[in-house]
């Protein structure tokens, strides 16, 4: 199983974000989507999401032929830089939402909300409001939502980019914990070197709307497979 992506083009009126990607994310791993800004990554990451089409190619997620699904019908969770909460419920509901809206039992979703604040560690906070929570929480928060559903990918674009440097690098290894525990397929989008190099398994560089590498951290570190990998991956701070 994986995500199979197959010559994938987007263009964007005459401008190409994608010009025929094609690359495979292996299940169960945290793969990171590495690259400067305007390389393509948000709109692959759309793409595989269904929030965004493809002009032509294929997607297949875990088994499933995506190409023309709607998002709801992908089984995939989305978490984005900035979180998308509902201001008027509590942390509670928010997680809740996504189990509420598909009418499953209430004791069900009690126990799984109650299971996924657990995880997130934010048991404490659940009658809060989103607003009374930190941004690194919110995001927390915005994880156990996508989680609740249980998708079997989960996507996330830039989910600490908004955070100071300390809470970005909390998350970051809070990620990886969390990701061991659940094992979801997991494509996370990331500009920061050093971020794809720590917490990724495998790490897909893209750049110019093309993929330049695909490898586990020390691969690319170790045999960079052009000019661009080597200039982008080099001065790590
Ligand atoms: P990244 O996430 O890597 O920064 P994006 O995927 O967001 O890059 O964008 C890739 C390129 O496509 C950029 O040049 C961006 O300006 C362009 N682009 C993205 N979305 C649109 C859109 N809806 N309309 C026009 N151009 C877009
Ligand atoms: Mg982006």
């Amino acid at each position: 199983m994986s995500i199979e992506i197959v010559n994938v083009t987007k263009r964007f009126g005459g401008f190409v974000a994608l010009d025929d990607v094609s690359v495979s994310i292996p299940s169960g791993q945290l793969t990171a989507l590495l690259g400067p800004s305007g390389g393509g990554k948000s709109t692959l990451l759309r793409i595989i999401a269904g929030l965004e089409h493809a002009d032509t190619g294929r997607i297949e997620i875990e088994g499933l032929e995506a190409t023309d699904l709607a998002p709801q019908k992908r089984n995939v969770g989305f978490v984005f830089q900035h979180y998308a909460a509902f201001k008027h419920l509590s942390v509670r509901r928010n997680v809740a939402f996504g189990l509420e809206i598909r009418r499953r039992p209430k004791p069900e979703i009690r126990k799984r909300v109650d299971e996924l604040l657990e995880l997130v560690h934010l048991e404490q906070f659940a009658d809060r409001l989103p607003s009374q929570l930190s941004g690194g929480q919110r995001q927390r928060m915005a994880l156990a939502r996508a989680l609740a559903v249980e998708p079997t990918v989960l996507l996330l674009d830039e989910p600490f980019g908004a955070l100071d440097a300390k809470v970005r690098k909390e998350l970051r290894d809070w990620l990886r914990r969390l990701h061991d525990e659940v094992n979801v397929t997991t494509v996370f989008v990331t500009h920061d070197q050093e971020e794809a190099l720590e917490v990724a398994d495998e790490i897909v560089v893209i750049n110019d709307g093309r993929i330049e590498q695909i490898g586990t951290p020390d691969q690319l570190y170790d045999e960079p497979a052009n000019d661009f990998v080597m200039r982008f991956l080099g001065p790590v701070t």
